[in-house]
Parts: structure tokens; sequence; C-alpha cells
């Protein structure tokens, strides 16, 4: 399986990280697991339902700024995967 950005190969397993943005929101999200992540420059497949999980959590984040005054937040969202599967 090679990556789809950068063509190196890509390894099975890991925790993955996904950084959204919109306006001055920034959300990161760590310990996402990965069907594979790229070897050279941290691409991650993720399984479609993962995927859509971390979206329903971080959507609802993202739009929360249109409706209040606070500033735009910055967030970190980490799941307790403690595996060393990215080794
Ligand atoms: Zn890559």
């Amino acid at each position: 399986m090679k990556c789809a950005t950068c063509d190196s190969p890509m390894i099975p397993g890991g925790l993955a990280t996904q950084i959204y943005r919109q306006g001055e929101s920034v959300i990161t999200v760590t310990g996402i697991p990965a069907v594979a992540i790229c070897s050279k420059c941290d691409n991650a497949i993720i399984e479609w339902d993962v995927a859509q999980q971390v979206e329903d959590m971080v959507q609802p984040l993202l739009k929360w700024s249109k409706g209040h005054s606070l500033p735009d937040p910055v967030v970190s969202i980490a799941f307790p995967y403690h595996e060393l599967a990215a080794a």
C-alpha cells in the first residue's frame, strides 16, 4: 500500500492526528486509530466509520463560534489509546 500524497510505503495500524480549521478555530484530534499511516508524511488512512465519529464530535465545535461572541477556540482532543501501534 502506497501513500496517496507522497507515494511512500504505508505502515499498517498506528494512531493518527487530524487537524480541523475553521476561521480562527483549530481543533486537533490525536489518538485516532488508523488503518495505516504513511512512513514519511504522516498521511493516514482512517476507516469511514471512525472518521465519521470524529467528524460528529468536531463539527459542533467548529459551528460553535458562529453563535457565540467569545473568540474562536483552539481545542485539543485526545483519544486514550496507549498502544505503541505507531511504532
Ligand atoms: Zn505520505
